[in-house]
């Protein structure tokens, strides 16, 4: 059967790849280059220094021409030996992918138990880094925010619980999905080790994946056991020391970042991070207002301290296919939801509210979605559009 023609814009609202501005497209829009003219290596110069403004970093940021995963890849094996133990706080489904690309490396993961509805118990962490009285543990691998089940870690009290157990492992913090639209400060919150990656976020296509890299990692570096080639960040100074890709640069991505930094640093970091905060919110209120007093949709987060303003995941209420709404919306109106990963596989869906969003976008889709549970007769309190709308209109602060 033919397919019918989608016309319109489609709305992304999974999380990652995200919707794609017009300004980076453009960048993007561009014959290919020599990536040792001097030309392009200034680009390239300024994006280097860019992404320490948005990690919040003195120090250096390495980047690859990889998936986010690469650079989970490019954080151990630049910072470890075989057989390093290292804890993993179970956010959700990244966590678990972290935990797993971490034993495929020869290092034992050991993993601190979650319920997914709630992030990492600080004082948790502080109690088993108290009892690992050899050092034994290297690192603490902790997903900043779970894209999975759309709850953000308390970055800065996990690093106080590593401080109160006085306890020498590397903080190792995958901001993926939290990097230029929920607050993240490497330097301030003691992170050795940051990892990031361009198609959430910073607006970007995938393809680039970034290790920010603090004194204490660089130094971990010098006696790291785990074999390495294309991650070794030795491999990524140019001659004189300038940061650089381990082979050829990907030129049009680079382009691209250029102009993600620019827009971000338009708006500035601290607006972006309060549009999110603004769109998470609304998104919350709509999800809210569709549970009702209890018989529909509901919130996957259950500490409002946690939140994710980037990422919400809709748990369905029993015996209701998440699958069968997101694929009414992918359909039938052009937008797609993110799907429920690991154990919430066909129970939730997630709506993402990440990158170059809008209050429009959003009430589109949050519409789609109300729309969507209809037709597939999820029950349903109120209307999640009207909730939302009522926190947008207020103007912001
Ligand atoms: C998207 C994401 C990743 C994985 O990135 P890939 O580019 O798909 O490898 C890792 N961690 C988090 C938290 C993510 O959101």
């Amino acid at each position: 059967m033919k397919q019918p023609v989608l016309r319109g814009r489609q709305l992304l609202a999974i999380p990652g790849p995200t919707n794609i501005p017009d300004r980076i497209l453009r960048a993007m829009d561009r014959p290919a280059t020599d990536f040792n003219s001097p030309a392009f290596l200034q680009v390239q110069e300024e994006i280097f220094e860019g992404l320490k403004r948005v990690f919040r970093t003195e120090h250096d940021v390495f980047a690859y021409a990889s998936s986010g995963r690469g650079a989970w890849e490019a954080a151990f094996v630049n910072t470890l030996s075989p057989g390093d133990r290292v804890l993993v706080p179970e956010t959700g489904a990244f966590s678990l992918w972290w935990e797993e690309l971490a034993s495929d490396l020869a290092l034992v993961a050991e993993r601190m138990e979650g319920d997914w509805r709630h992030g990492p118990d600080p004082d948790a962490i502080r109690d088993r880094l108290r009892r690992d009285r050899g050092g034994e543990i290297k690192a603490l691998c902790l997903v900043h925010n779970e894209t999975s089940t759309g709850i953000a870690s308390r970055v800065a009290e996990v690093r106080r619980a590593i401080d109160a157990a006085g306890h020498g492992a590397l903080f190792m913090v995958d901001t993926i999905s939290s990097l230029a639209s929920i607050d993240f400060r490497m330097d301030e919150w003691g992170v050795d080790v940051a990892v990031g990656g361009s198609q959430k976020g910073l607006m970007l296509p995938p393809g680039l994946g970034f290790v920010g890299a603090g004194p204490k990692a660089i130094a971990a570096a010098e006696t790291a056991g785990l074999g390495r080639s294309y991650w070794d960040w030795k491999a990524l100074r140019r001659r004189g020391g300038r940061l650089g890709f381990t082979s050829t640069s990907p030129v049009h991505l680079v382009y691209g970042l250029q102009e993600s930094i620019r827009m971000l640093e338009e708006e500035g970091l601290e607006r972006t991070f309060a549009r999110h905060r603004r769109l998470g919110a609304a998104t919350r209120a709509a999800i809210r207002a569709w549970r009702g007093d209890g018989v529909g949709p509901e919130l996957l987060s259950l500490d409002p301290r946690e939140h994710s303003d980037s990422v919400s995941t809709v748990l369905l209420p029993e015996g209701h296919d998440a699958e069968a709404v997101r694929k009414i919306t992918a359909v039938r109106f052009n937008v797609l939801l993110g799907g429920g990963l690991g154990k919430l596989a066909g129970r939730a869906f997630r709506i993402a509210h990440m990158g170059d969003l809008n209050e429009a976008m959003l009430l589109a889709m949050l519409a789609v979605v109300e729309m969507a549970l209809d037709i597939e007769g999820v029950p349903r309190g109120g209307s999640g559009v009207e909730a939302a709308m009522k926190v947008l209109a207020v103007p912001e602060a």
